[in-house]
């Protein structure tokens, strides 16, 4: 493919500036920290020999590498889930003593996300960074695109997709920047509600792909929110939230959903759907119905970033369950702070976002068995997407 000249850019990246220190979640707090080969060897020839002591001490060769650019080697993270070469200001040592040029492809591009979608870049922020969070709801218009001559810098490239290639000739695949086009176009249809966009989001990707979304299979059973706290509870248990995460953020939110919504172990508690159902239309709805752009953005980012509908799969619908899920799954989230506080902040939006964002995004197989769960519930369809609405 033809060296990419051109980058597409949302509007929100503009101004996007790392806040180092004063940063509330450090990307260097929680992660093992991927090391790219031509800066593993570098390491290895520094002439400054108290830096190349400690990086000997933390640096070692990843036993799976898929990409050299990438995740050659990895610098393991301290017990107290920090990089050890993050020093007490919360600023790097390595790019402090040894300078920018040293840091590795991965320290140097986060939250920078680089997909080159036919031909061109396509630039945006990882919502695993609070301050991209930040930048993502400071400013309440529809985010818009412009191109711009791509400048060459050190860079990641998470994705690459030639929809004109003749593999997907007979695939939907190759409607792919139509099918984003009119799905962002869709949810920043400011002349309805966020579900309502949702749902008419749904209509047309049942039109574009002739393929029948919008079954009406009744999931037998109890009202919308005692499903979605039996769903959500099993998907956190399966995602081993409390025991397996390393993030204490989220453990910590998880812990004020249960303790809230009485979550026990296959026995939600009667009254958990409506202190559930109370914390949403008090607190939850009216805040998000008064700030519509917060989740359109959300939406916006997510349809944009990922490659939608085929985020997941070759299946146009596998994408769009699982964008409605994770949509549903931060407001469960939020449901259980505004139960706890009787009210909900922006401070709360951004924090549930990015901790979202941190765990799931770089969870190696949530998703993946999240829809296979799905699918094997046989939830695939319109009725479960209304039900998470
Ligand atoms: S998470 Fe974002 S703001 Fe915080 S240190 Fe990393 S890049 Fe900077």
């Amino acid at each position: 493919m033809k060296k990419p000249t051109k980058i597409l850019m949302p509007s929100y990246v503009e101004g996007f500036k790392c806040i180092g220190g004063e940063c509330e979640d450090s990307c260097c707090i929680g992660w093992d920290i991927d090391i790219d080969k031509r800066t593993f060897r570098k390491y290895s020839r520094t002439k400054d020999s108290m830096m190349k002591q400690k990086l000997t001490k933390h640096i070692s060769k990843s036993s799976e590498c898929y990409n050299d650019d990438v995740d050659y080697g990895r610098i393991a993270i301290n017990d107290s889930r920090w990089c050890p070469f993050l020093e007490e200001d919360k600023l790097c040592e390595i790019q402090r003593n040894m300078g920018e040029e040293y840091l590795s492809n991965v320290c140097y591009s986060f939250p920078r996300i680089y997909n080159v979608l036919n031909g061109s870049y396509e630039y945006s922020l990882s919502m695993a960074c609070p301050e991209a969070v930040r930048k993502l709801l400071s400013n309440e218009d529809p985010i818009s695109f412009r191109e711009e001559d791509m400048v060459e810098i050190k860079h990641i490239v998470h994705s690459t997709l030639d929809t004109n290639h003749k593999f997907w000739r007979k695939s939907p695949v190759k409607n792919l920047p139509e099918l984003r086009s009119l799905s962002i176009e869709a949810i920043q249809d400011r002349s309805c509600s966020i579900n309502r966009r949702i749902l008419n989001l749904a209509a047309m990707l049942e039109k574009k792909s002739q393929r029948e979304t919008n079954r009406h299979e009744p999931i037998n059973g109890p009202d919308k929110y005692t499903f979605r706290l039996e769903f959500f509870s099993y998907v956190i248990e399966t995602l081993g939230v409390i025991d397996d995460i390393d993030s204490p953020a989220f453990a910590g939110f998880t812990s004020v959903l249960m303790s809230e919504f009485e979550l026990i172990k296959d026995n939600p508690h009667k009254s958990a759907a409506s202190l559930y159902k109370d914390a949403v239309e008090t607190v939850v709805s009216p805040f998000i119905e008064e700030r519509p752009y917060i989740f359109e953005h959300f939406l916006v980012n997510s349809i944009y970033q990922d490659n939608f509908p085929f985020s997941e799969s070759q299946e146009i619908f596998d994408g769009f369950v699982i964008l409605v899920v994770r949509y549903a799954f931060v407001q469960f989230y939020l449901a259980g702070i505004a139960s706890k506080n009787k009210e909900l902040t922006m401070s709360n939006i951004i924090e549930i976002f990015q901790v979202h964002a941190k765990i799931i995004n770089h969870h190696k197989t949530f998703t993946a068995n999240l829809l296979q769960e799905i699918k094997r519930k046989e939830y695939d369809n319109m009725e479960f997407i209304r039900l998470m609405l």
